[in-house]
């Protein structure tokens, strides 16, 4: 019976039960909307930062020095790749910020930092497509650096997100793939027991859209979540799947979430054209989107259902 019981649950809460089902977790702390609000702007600063850019590797020089300043105590490493791309040979710099090892069960919060190619006399900010996320995770690892954390949470900040024209095996995605089959490889996958991903959660008019390929448990937990601290309006249902960065970890067995509105401006019509600018994102969207990250990485700890 005992047993019975035991699997079941881990059938149900995905694979944290055997490390934590009794365990006390204290209370998930809050992120700062005006933080969060300030590095999104910084971050937009950089300018366009398409894959293999100037503007991404000031970026990605950005994002360091940030979690360095945000987090001093946590190692904070760069995976720098080339890949042959659909333009040619392309240099990528995912970044990636943890406590300790990569030996130990953890959770995956990232986000990606590129922004969507477009030629020099087209602007386009990325403001929600890009540095929400950026500023999320940043945000997030700031008010969880000095806490008794219930699991060991890794970040990663992926590069090469965007595709140029399709998604393909040589076109978008390539941080997160490079780091899936990178863990893969060197048995640190076996770790990651979820991947909650942040993208463009800054819309003013915040409607996070979980999409069916989501994992059903953190669905659960996502939304019991929100209707405990009264955000259940900002989340609600995308009608097919998103192809987005937490693929490729979906694709290895990997639980994961992706937090994304999808919904950006009257049919869309912010995504993905000039109109992604920081006047259409609230440090308060962010901060509803991190706040849920945070409690859902303390609901998958506990075990609670
Ligand atoms: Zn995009």
């Amino acid at each position: 019976m005992v047993y019975r019981c035991g699997f079941f649950l881990a059938l149900l809460l995905g694979l944290f039960c055997n490390v934590s089902c009794t365990r006390h977790v204290g209370k998930a702390p809050e992120t700062d909307a005006v933080l969060m609000s300030k590095l999104a702007e910084e971050h937009v600063k950089t300018g366009p930062r398409y894959a293999g850019s100037d503007g991404a590797e000031k970026a990605a020089l950005w994002i360091q020095q940030k979690c360095r300043e945000l987090s001093p105590a946590w190692n904070v490493t760069v995976q720098e790749f080339e890949e042959q791309t659909v333009t040619g040979n392309v240099k990528f710099r995912n970044i990636l910020v943890h406590k300790g090892t990569l030996n130990q069960d953890f959770v995956l919060l990232a986000a990606h930092y590129d922004t969507k190619f477009f030629p020099p006399e087209i602007p386009f900010a990325g403001a929600n497509d890009g540095a929400s996320g950026v500023a999320a995770l940043l945000g997030i690892l700031h008010a969880v650096k000095d806490k008794d954390l219930p699991v060991n949470i890794v970040f990663a900040f992926f590069d090469g997100e965007e595709a140029r024209y399709d998604y393909n095996e040589k076109d978008g995605l390539h941080g997160s793939r490079y780091l899936a089959e990178t863990w893969k490889k060197n048995g640190t996958l076996k770790h990651c027991k979820a991947m909650i991903l942040l993208d463009m959660i800054g819309d003013k008019n915040l409607n996070i859209t979980l999409s069916q390929d989501t994992a059903r448990n953190m669905r659960h937990l996502l939304l019991q979540a929100a209707d405990q601290m009264n955000l259940r309006k900002y989340v609600g249902d995308y009608p097919g799947n998103i192809l987005d960065d937490h693929v490729p970890f979906q694709n290895n067995g990997i639980p994961c979430i992706d937090l994304i509105d999808f919904q950006y401006g009257p049919e869309n019509s912010y995504w993905h054209t000039s109109e992604d600018t920081l006047d259409k994102i609230s440090g308060e969207s962010m901060k509803i989107a991190a706040d849920l990250a945070i409690n859902l990485i303390w609901k998958l700890a506990a075990g609670v259902l």
